[in-house]
């Protein structure tokens, strides 16, 4: 194995960069620092680790150009969709998690509904996890691994953070912003690595680790922190489908699939992968979207990041082949095979191919088409996958009961993929697609322990408890009479008061509890 992880442009093939990977017998040691760092980390109060943000948030604007920069030259994707779709949710998630970290990781009390046992009291007390990992993809190699450490840190972790061995520039840049913006030295730690390292982290048994990746590489994570009982939230594929009722606004519609599905080439996990479209405008649509494909500008097409996502791609536009759809358009790579044209299949029994089933990962839609609602439901819902999906519709409402029938962890109606940026609102899928939620209060709970403190109210309401030993006829009267508590009747249950009352005196009075 090289010393170095090359960074290389995706459309050119040139080198941008070398940098020297992290030896896995170094792991041990980032380890014990980044625990140390934690220890002391924690002791910070929420309010200051919260406006850490908001410096950190300083250094990214002023270092947004030249990041942006670096994103479109490592990943490929347009400037503008490091703008827009990695630097701008950055900031957004920063802001919220500034104000949201002080009032979600506060105490929280929770009332008691027994009268006899409301002499004491319940709360909440959050803390945080401990050293994390966080191991990151390619697609957004900025803002997906970007906001979980966020999320890590302000809850009061240290991260041990593995960017793709495909980005390894942008995790680069990433620990840059974290050291100048003065976070405390090795709270957060970049190692760079493949696979191989990926494992090796899990090894030293982070307290949690945060996946966002393919299902496969989910799946082997998940059977190695078994053997630990490490907890993993995972953020994995996903074969997005858009349901199009027939009473949409076909150039509405068909801008929405053609950002949905070809935005970054549709190397994004949240990517609009299916469309379920009405047969009385199926046709139309197709033709409006191929000429709506055929009006981008060719700079805002990205290009292929990963060269091994080609031959994916290649298998499943051979099977569909094989099995005789139509391609719309697309189909095949451009000369030097930096890009998939844009592509749209579909044809009867399209719901069969492997390209309709599993996860493609680039510019391609494959197109069902359908009669009736309960059909367009159960289409939509006929993979194994469940990360995000989209209704397209005039009537919102009907649109709306729809998404409802939608297995998802996200629905949109008339919108495609963006809500990621959405810091408030959860981020994370089902089936196959994963578990766990980010962003959020939902999502920040996955960064901290739950621990549930039950005390008497004050210092006089020390007493045993009538459950404690020894077992006595008194205690057993006043139990029974505890039952009587549950009955429907109002009437039955205030009947029932005097003789619990009597029966709690005597056992007080009589059978001191041991
Ligand atoms: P990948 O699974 O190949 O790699 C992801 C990361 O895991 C990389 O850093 C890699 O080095 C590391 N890794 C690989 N093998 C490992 C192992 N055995 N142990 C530990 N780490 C290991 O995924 P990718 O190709 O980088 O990303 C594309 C996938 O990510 C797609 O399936 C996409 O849908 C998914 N994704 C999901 C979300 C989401 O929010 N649900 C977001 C972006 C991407």
């Amino acid at each position: 194995m090289t010393e170095n992880i090359i960074s290389r442009n995706p459309m050119t093939g040139s080198i941008l960069k070398e940098i020297p990977r992290a030896p896995t017998s170094e792991l041990g040691e980032v380890f014990r620092r980044s625990a140390r760092a934690q220890a002391d980390w924690a002791k910070v109060p929420v309010k200051v680790r919260a406006k850490k943000l908001i410096q950190l948030r300083e250094v990214l604007v002023r270092k947004a150009d030249s990041l942006a920069e670096t994103i479109h030259l490592e990943n490929g994707k347009p400037e503008f969709e490091a703008y827009s779709c990695e630097i701008l949710p950055a900031l957004e998630l920063l802001t919220f998690c500034a104000s949201l970290a002080p009032r979600a990781l506060k105490n929280k009390s929770i009332s008691i509904r027994n009268p006899f046992l409301a002499y004491r009291k319940s709360y909440l007390n959050f803390w945080p996890l401990g050293t994390v990992a966080v191991i990151a993809p390619w697609n957004y190699p900025f803002f997906l691994a970007f906001g979980d450490i966020v999320m890590a840190v302000v809850a009061g972790n240290s991260v041990v953070f593995k960017p793709s061995e495909y980005t390894p520039w942008v995790g680069q840049r990433i620990q840059e912003l974290f050291d100048e913006a003065g976070f405390p030295v090795d709270l957060v730690q970049t190692v760079q690595g493949d696979g191989s390292l990926g494992a090796a982290i899990i090894d030293h048994k982070p307290a949690k680790v945060f996946f966002t990746g393919s299902v496969r590489t989910g799946k082997a994570i998940m059977a190695q922190a078994a053997q630990y009982l490490i907890p993993v939230v995972l953020e994995l594929g996903g074969k997005d489908a858009m349901v199009i009722l027939p009473d949409s606004d076909l150039d509405y519609a068909t801008s929405a699939a053609l950002w949905g599905g070809f935005t970054n080439s549709g190397q994004v996990c949240a990517s609009t992968e299916r469309i379920i479209v009405h047969d009385s405008i199926a046709d139309s649509f197709i033709e409006q979207l191929k000429e709506k494909i055929a009006r981008v500008p060719a700079d805002n097409w990205g290009a292929i990041t990963m060269d091994k996502q080609k031959s994916v791609y290649d298998g499943q536009i051979r099977d569909a082949k094989d099995r005789g759809m139509t391609f719309y358009c697309g189909g095949e790579f451009n000369s030097d095979r930096t890009q998939l044209n844009p592509t749209l299949v579909g044809g009867h029994g399209i719901e069969e191919t492997q390209i309709y089933q599993e996860e493609t990962f680039g510019p391609v839609i494959a197109i069902a088409k359908y009669h009736t609602i309960p059909e367009a439901i159960q289409k939509a819902n006929g993979t194994k996958y469940g990360l995000l999906a989209s209704v397209i519709g005039r009537d919102v409402s009907l649109a709306e009961s729809v998404a409802r029938e939608l297995q998802a962890g996200t629905v949109l109606v008339n919108e495609v993929a963006f809500s990621a940026g959405l810091p408030e609102t959860p981020w994370g899928g089902l089936k196959d697609s994963g578990f766990g939620r980010k962003h959020s209060e939902i999502g920040m709970m996955e960064f901290v322990n739950v621990r549930h403190i039950n005390r008497p109210r004050f210092s006089f309401l020390n007493m045993k408890s009538i459950w404690w030993f020894p077992y006595t006829p008194y205690q057993r009267e006043a139990f029974r009479a505890w039952f009587q508590l549950y009955r429907a009747s109002p009437i039955d249950r205030l009947k029932a008061i005097p003789h619990l009352l009597w029966n709690l005196l005597q056992l007080l009075k009589r059978e001191p509890r041991i």
